[in-house]
């Protein structure tokens, strides 16, 4: 049975040496390097990745982050009880 190489961490298939690039101890394909908003080719000293190791260029990563924190400020906003206890409370006065 062959060897096989590490896989490719966006197609998982097998990355050889000659095609790879290694970033936080990952194996990517030289062309899936890239950002997966806008599929620019990446530099490895710029790229970013989310939590399911995705990658993104530092635009598309910021534009992530922005609205991951939207949409926590809708969570509390929406989880926040404040509104309906003042509304029983103006029934119960
Ligand atoms: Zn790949
Ligand atoms: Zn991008």
């Amino acid at each position: 049975m062959p060897m096989e190489g590490p896989k490719c961490t966006v197609c998982s298939k097998t990355v050889y040496r000659a095609e790879s690039t290694l970033c936080f101890g990952l194996s990517f394909h030289t062309k899936c390097f890239r950002c997966s908003v806008c599929q620019q080719h990446i530099r490895i000293e710029k790229v970013q990745r989310n939590k399911e190791n995705e990658l993104f260029c530092n635009v598309h990563f910021k534009r992530l982050q922005e609205i991951a924190h939207q949409k926590s400020i809708t969570v509390l906003v929406s989880l926040n009880p404040i509104p309906s206890n003042m509304e029983t409370l103006r029934n119960q006065a």
